[in-house]
């Protein structure tokens, strides 16, 4: 068995795998707002989980967040106590076993490259653009987290190409600089956009879900903006799989513009590179956890 944890900034969630990826159990809980309640219940959630299907198990957790370059302490969480904590040494010593942990972005990409919407593709670059922009990267089923573990965050890189306009309207973004590609592409990004441009304040969704002239030309500027960035990154790794997540992916023109433009953009690809919906929506992040042990040992 494998069992995978998605500690989000709410909702905790437990799911059990079994060898061939089906599921086997899952439980939800609200995430405590404290470090100690929360490795509490964390230690409660696997024990509980364990005893549910007779048998003990590999541990993958999703973290918002990444452990720090050279300690074994959290970093950029937005669940912030969990910030300076050593949250897998706690988990390895309670629960008598190695853990394995991953950013959210990477579990989500772990997932889609498991036994998702790029199932079987050797690269796959997984996005998830919705309150922000992350990323992350999968190689022949394995995370590439990086030297510093921000592999695959590609949200905070400069918004490439940018016209006269894009480059005197760029917001700051709250990692302190200016123009980042969350800033532009995020579904606050799109909103403000909207703004800028028409005077009107929309929500992303309504944005997304209106067939008015400027809300369309919104999600076209927003589409154009996605594939220079993908372009990019397409030069620099070239997915054989690009797999989008969050609330902007449901936009379905996505997926018909975007492969072209960032042909286009691209050097002299010779074709358009493959850009899909994932398949396994929000339970990627407890997915790819699980997935974090490949091997199902413990
Ligand atoms: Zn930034």
């Amino acid at each position: 068995m494998r069992f995978g944890i998605d500690l989000g900034g709410t909702k905790t969630e437990i799911m059990g795998l079994k060898a061939d990826g089906s599921v086997a159990l899952r439980r939800r809980i609200a995430t405590p707002k404290d470090y100690d309640s929360l490795l509490r219940a964390l230690v409660d959630l696997v024990r509980g989980a364990e005893a549910e299907a007779g048998s003990r198990g590999s541990v993958g957790m999703a973290i918002p967040g990444s452990e720090s370059f050279g300690t074994d302490l959290i970093k950029n969480a937005n669940t912030t106590y969990l910030n300076g904590k050593p949250l897998r040494l706690d988990l390895e010593t309670q629960l008598r076993r190695p853990v394995r942990l991953a950013n959210d972005a990477n579990c989500f990409a772990l997932s889609e490259a498991s036994d998702g919407a790029a199932k079987g593709a050797g690269t796959v670059f997984g996005v998830i653009a919705g309150t922000g922009v992350g990323g992350g990267v999968v190689v022949n089923g394995k995370v590439l987290g990086g030297a510093h573990g921000i592999g695959g965050e590609w949200g905070h890189i400069p918004l490439p190409a940018p016209t006269v306009q894009e480059i005197t309207a760029a917001p700051v973004c709250y990692c302190g600089k200016r123009g980042c590609l969350e800033v532009w592409c995020s579904g606050p990004g799109l909103a403000a956009d909207f703004q800028r441009i028409t005077g009107r304040r929309l929500p992303a969704e309504q944005i997304a879900a209106s067939n008015g002239a400027e809300e369309q030309a919104a999600i076209g500027r927003l589409i154009d903006r996605f594939a220079r960035a993908m372009a990019t990154l397409v030069n620099i790794l070239d997915p054989d799989v690009i797999v989008m997540g969050g609330g902007i992916s449901n936009i379905g023109r996505l997926y018909e513009e975007l492969p072209p433009l960032v042909e286009k953009y691209g050097f002299n690809l010779g074709g358009q590179p493959r850009i899909v919906k994932n398949m396994h929506g929000d339970s990627s992040g407890v997915r790819g956890a699980a997935w974090l042990w490949p091997e199902g040992k413990s």
